[in-house]
């Protein structure tokens, strides 16, 4: 095991001997209530067993995104009784541009309304016609925006990114020597630009390393070629460097993720996840004449570049959650959480990705229902069977999700086939934990006769949000 791995053994080992609690408490509640199992069954068959078609109030612990679902603080709640909500130059803009400078380094800042608002944009405004986007594995959203730009989208993620097993400390890591390839295959010419993720959210939350940042500059640069972050989760991944990258170990997460930003040209962001807000996102880059562009573009698709689809209020919000995000109290108890649920998983011989993530638990699907075939959507049962066992909601992220390959029109069989269970900032105690550990066990207990899904209807775009399946 290497070195990085044994300190984040010692720190679980520090959490055994000692409890630790969440840096804050509960001034306000949200009941809620538990369905029958009839219930269940009749409100899943109705969704097409698809848990992204359930209504939430039939759902008891909802784990399906931590994607706008955070608990916002009291500072929060308060700065928005501040929103400015003028059409043109609220002063919540202005603030919002210059929070979004002081933590992420970039010269310029485009408001949009999430974070496919600003995907969108940079994809139509810098791909051209058939030229190569590599990536670090892809997100659904991303991944679309540029090929609908026309692009091609090339994973050159390490190879461990892609094995739920292996204990990298870092998997979300650019593999060098394949990208390198591609540029002299393909000619820097024809490559958009390198596309990397914070916390690789497809990988199971895997974080990337300063070091590989670097060396992708120092490798752009060599080629001239721009270096583009999707900076979602960007904080959590400052976390992960914090505590597995020789000499981090004291520098603060704020200063880690200025860092990391400053190798990189351009971010966008969908704020729903870091950055604790319900809605909300943007665009920043260090380029004049690409900012111009964008600016012209938001008002098009998004609303004034002084709002970009926020309310003065959501601005407000998101500025202070920033200011949040990198606290390292929170940041340790946010991960603390995912690690408490992943243990008690391992524990009971549950396959999962590993190392445990920063957002999400995944479970390994395939291993979880060895006998059920990729083409009957094993992460997709498993997602079904968790609700109906226990009213717990989580994610497909497998088959459904990696859709049809665009050239072939084939299902594109991802190596990875998981189940997300995602967890939202600040919501859950770890008695919910608990009870969402308790709820896989029941359904791994069942694994063996559990039948899989057969897809029934099928949109052209994304479609895990809106597809529906009959049981075998
Ligand atoms: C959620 C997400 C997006 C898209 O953002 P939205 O706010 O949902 O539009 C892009 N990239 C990553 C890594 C994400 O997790």
């Amino acid at each position: 095991m290497c070195e990085q791995d044994n300190r984040f053994q010692t720190m679980g080992q520090q959490f055994q001997r000692r409890s630790w609690a969440e840096p804050w408490k509960i001034k306000m509640v949200e009941p809620i209530e538990m369905r029958t199992r009839e219930q269940r069954a009749q409100a899943i068959k109705d969704a097409g067993y698809n848990t992204f078609l359930l209504r939430s109030e039939d759902v008891y612990i909802d784990l399906l995104t931590d994607s706008g679902t955070s608990a916002m603080s009291d500072r929060q709640w308060s700065a928005m009784m501040m929103g400015d909500e003028a059409y043109a130059g609220s002063r919540n803009y202005y603030e919002l541009e210059a929070t979004v400078q002081e933590y992420y380094t970039y010269k310029y800042f485009v408001p949009t309304h999430q974070g496919r608002g600003a995907e969108h944009m940079i994809s139509q405004a810098v791909i051209k016609k058939g030229q190569y986007v590599p990536g670090n594995m892809y997100f659904t959203t991303t991944r679309l925006h540029q090929e609908m730009a026309g692009g091609i989208f090339v994973d050159v993620i390490i190879d461990e990114a892609h094995n739920t097993i292996s204990d990298h400390p870092f998997k979300g890591n650019v593999c060098l020597d394949k990208l390198t390839a591609l540029i002299k295959d393909k000619g820097a010419e024809n490559i958009a630009y390198v596309s990397i993720a914070g916390t690789v959210n497809m990988a199971g939350g895997q974080p990337m390393s300063m070091k590989n940042v670097k060396d992708l500059r120092a490798l752009c640069d060599q080629y001239n070629i721009k270096l583009y972050l999707d900076a979602t989760r960007m904080a959590e991944n400052a976390f992960f460097i914090q505590e597995r990258e020789e000499g981090y170990a004291n520098v603060s997460i704020k200063d880690i993720l200025k860092e990391f930003c400053s190798y990189t040209d351009a971010a966008w962001m969908s704020s729903k996840k870091d950055h604790l807000v319900n809605i909300g996102g943007w665009l920043a880059v260090n380029d004049e004449a690409l900012f111009e562009k964008l600016r012209n573009m938001v008002v098009i698709y998004e609303g004034l570049h002084t709002y970009g689809g926020m309310a003065g209020r959501d601005m407000a919000a998101l500025a202070q959650g920033i200011r949040e995000c990198v606290n390292e109290d929170h940041m340790a108890s946010r991960i603390g959480q995912v690690r408490y649920l992943g243990s008690l998983l391992e524990n009971w011989d549950i396959p999962i990705v590993k190392p445990i993530g920063g957002h999400a638990i995944f479970l390994d699907a395939k291993a979880f229902y060895p006998h059920i075939p990729q083409d009957q959507f094993p992460a997709q049962t498993l997602a079904a069977e968790l609700y109906l066992d226990s009213g717990v909601r989580c994610m497909e992220r497998g088959n459904v999700s990696a859709g049809r390959d665009p050239v072939t029109g084939n299902h594109r069989f991802p190596k990875l086939e998981l189940a997300r269970l995602t967890i939202p900032r600040r919501v859950y105690t770890q008695a919910h934990m608990d009870v969402v550990g308790e709820a896989i066990k029941a359904c791994f207990d069942n694994r063996n006769n559990t039948k899989g899904l057969k897809m029934v209807y099928e949109p052209e775009y994304l479609r895990f949000f809106q597809a529906r399946f009959e049981s075998l």
